[in-house]
């Protein structure tokens, strides 16, 4: 058994810079496939435009966490929040991003190429006088996990590479991406891809139909 998923970039592309690093890189490691499995999509660090995020692929939001300036760190700051696919056999989570639109929240159904917010270029963190120190950062970044869910079991699934040719290379395209189901890492269907259809058949920031329940949770730590 196998099913396939259509999956584009995240970062806008002519904001896009470079990867900072992927799974079991840098600050990703377990045990938590949040953290573990993150890609670090790069994001310009021109502070005077903003640069969008956009889902990867369709699914329906399980946990959102919303993002509170106030309570941003270095390593811990801005919007989180977890999707499913459909199928609910796979998901993503993402951070590092404000300006989430109103009414997203769990429950939200999401399509691939929906406006998720803009990429955090600068933070503000509380020093331990509690004075604010603002900082811009070197390496804006969204934070992107990607698991297969195979039963009752999350199989955190490195897809690094074909984020970074999603976000250079075939940034006109999306890719179906077969799940197999047995463990075995996911194979992009390259003959496949198709032409992006650019903003007319995205959402843009117009907001999402309903506002469901609020859930927090504080079981991600992502870096
Ligand atoms: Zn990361």
């Amino acid at each position: 058994m196998s099913f396939d998923v259509e999956m584009q970039f995240t970062v806008d592309p002519p904001g896009f810079t470079k990867g900072h690093g992927g799974p079991n890189e840098g600050g990703h490691h377990g045990p938590n496939w949040t953290e573990q499995y993150g890609m670090d999509l790069g994001a310009s660090t021109d502070t005077a435009v903003e640069t969008a995020a956009y889902a990867a692929f369709d699914g329906h939001v399980t946990v959102f966490t919303p993002h509170n300036p106030d309570n941003d760190s270095k390593t811990r700051y801005g919007a989180q929040f977890a999707m499913r696919y459909p199928n609910d056999k796979m998901g993503g989570f993402y951070t590092h991003i404000k300006d989430v639109p109103a009414g997203f929240g769990v429950g939200s159904l999401v399509a691939r190429g929906d406006f998720l917010g803009n990429v955090i270029k600068v933070i503000r963190i509380k020093n331990p006088d509690n004075t604010f120190e603002t900082i811009t950062l070197t390496a804006p970044h969204v934070h992107l996990a990607l698991v297969e869910i195979i039963g009752s079991q999350k199989v955190g699934v490195n897809l690094y590479q074909l984020f970074l040719d999603l976000e250079t290379i075939y940034a006109e395209n999306y890719v179906p991406v077969r799940f197999m189901e047995d463990g075995t890492p996911p194979e992009p269907q390259w003959s496949r891809k198709k032409n992006y259809v650019p903003v007319a058949g995205r959402r843009q920031d117009t907001g999402y139909a309903s506002k469901p329940p609020e859930q927090t949770s504080r079981e991600y730590q992502p870096h």
